[in-house]
């Protein structure tokens, strides 16, 4: 470094404050965008929780993606709303189920019999009220617990029945299965494991499913429309 430029830059150094031509800034404006965004972040947060719509724990959740742990089971039962009445079609005095069910659960029991297998239709459509009677009741008669009653019945308000998507199916040769295990060594049962898709039916509860519910080879439920699909959209992610 040469004299010059040594004392160029000493001169540099020593403009007055006044004299520079850019003013100094107090933040950086990274510094500054970050302040925002999370005061903005902060408020927003603040501003959910004290509209009471949902709770602080619900909001973390569903802001990290973990909603399926405030999901509202019971027992690990999921709730479900009770079918309307205009929605609901009788199959034989005392047995209903959805209207939008009703077509693809007749094709697939015609081409079960075409192919020799008797499926039975044991229940469909239960209202709130008779799942009360049947969770109560039964769980008095048994001595059980909730807890346990819960594995092999779903408390009132829980059940996929109420929907009237849900449906238990037997085998007509085999009555002595009639919502035992089992039923899974019926030719109905095996019919309906390699074609019941087709129907857009699906066993709800297999083996270790994640509901902790007992395996009911029985029981199977329709998704075969929309308005299906969004009653078990929690049960399927
Ligand atoms: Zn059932």
């Amino acid at each position: 470094m040469n004299r010059a430029t040594s004392a160029r830059n000493k001169e540099g150094d020593e403009i007055p404050l006044a004299r520079r031509s850019r003013p100094v800034r107090s933040k950086n404006p990274l510094q500054q965008k970050i302040i925002f965004s999370i005061s903005f972040v902060l408020a927003s947060f603040l501003v959910l929780i004290f509209s009471n719509f949902l709770s602080a724990r619900d909001i973390f959740y569903q802001m990290v993606g973990l909603e399926n742990f405030s999901d509202n089971r019971l027992l690990g039962h999921y709730p479900y709303p009770e079918a309307s009445r205009d929605d609901l079609v009788t199959v034989y005095p005392g047995l209903m189920v959805h209207k939008e069910v009703l077509f693809d659960l007749e094709k697939m029991r015609a081409d079960a019999n075409r192919s020799g297998v008797r499926i039975v239709l044991l229940s469909g459509f239960r209202s709130v009220e008779l799942q009360n009677e049947i969770f109560y009741e039964n769980k008095s008669l048994r001595n059980q617990v909730a807890l346990e009653r819960a594995r092999v019945s779903a408390p009132p308000g829980y059940s996929e029945h109420s929907t009237g998507y849900a449906i238990d199916l037997g085998d007509a040769s085999r009555r002595d299965t009639d919502f035992e295990v089992e039923f899974e060594e019926t030719q109905a049962f095996k019919w309906l494991k390699t074609n019941a898709a087709k129907y857009h039916f699906i066993l709800s509860f297999p083996k270790d499913n994640s509901q902790k519910v007992s395996y009911e080879p029985w029981h199977w439920r329709y998704e075969g429309t929309v308005k299906a699909l969004e009653q078990f959209k929690k049960v399927n992610k």
